[in-house]
């Protein structure tokens, strides 16, 4: 892809240099300046539409199956996730984001079924993702739900790629629609989310650092910010 500095097909992310990140950069315009995104700024990180222990919230509960905890949150999220997206689908166009970027100029580029790089619109891009989660978790052999019926062999490798699709939905959401959740007043369900999010990933080691690098900075303030409200500064995760 022209302009392309760095592609890792295992990841499907490219990392370039838009025309119009360019663009904004020849206008003094430093994407790359996350200190002035609005999501960063306090009084935004501390809204929140509840204060329950998300670090509780997150963890296993005693005596119930792994498997069957994993299951039963991925389809949660799905659903939260999908549904807030859904309340934003009338911002993101084919011409408002021509690609599905996300912070610090990345795009993430659709990997069809044979392998093939698919760059498209993040409507597109974000349509894909969503359909490909709901086919596997209404999928009997990978979520089951009948009482007793086993899950298959890589249930987990499944589960993380469903939250690297949802968590780059949520990345593009932050970085690209921030401004219209804002104005809806959507941003502490969007915050509310990503932190349950964020700390079930950890919980269960669902995704690499790497991964959730764009967003570093906010789940790094979240995260203090929840430890502050349970006043315990000493636990890190
Ligand atoms: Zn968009």
């Amino acid at each position: 892809a022209p302009g392309c500095l760095c592609a890792d097909s295992s990841q499907e992310v490219v990392i370039e240099l838009t025309p119009r990140s360019m663009e904004q950069n020849r206008m003094g315009i430093n994407n790359n300046n996350r200190e002035k995104q609005p999501y960063l700024q306090q009084q935004n990180v501390c809204q929140m539409i509840t204060n329950m222990d998300m670090f509780l919230l997150a963890k296993l509960p005693p005596g119930v199956d792994k498997a069957e905890w994993l299951a039963s949150n991925t389809v949660a999220f799905f659903k939260h996730i999908n549904l807030f997206s859904s309340a934003l689908s009338e911002f993101c166009t084919p011409g408002t984001c021509p690609t599905a970027c996300g912070p610090g100029n990345t795009v993430y580029v659709w990997i069809d079924d044979h392998g093939r790089k698919l760059k498209c619109s993040a409507p597109l891009y974000f349509d894909y993702a969503m359909s490909y989660i709901h086919d596997l978790l209404t999928d009997e052999d990978v979520f089951p739900t009948k009482a007793g019926a086993a899950f298959p062999t890589g249930f987990v490798f499944l589960v993380q790629k469903v939250f690297l699709l949802l968590f780059r939905t949520l990345a593009h959401i932050y970085w690209s629609h921030y401004s219209e959740t804002l104005a809806l007043g959507l941003h502490p369900h969007l915050n509310t989310l990503f932190t349950h999010f964020t700390l079930f990933c950890q919980q269960h080691a669902l995704l690499d650092p790497e991964d959730t690098e764009p967003l570093q900075d906010l789940i790094a303030a979240l995260e203090r910010q929840e430890m502050t409200l349970r006043g315990n500064t000493d636990l890190k995760i």
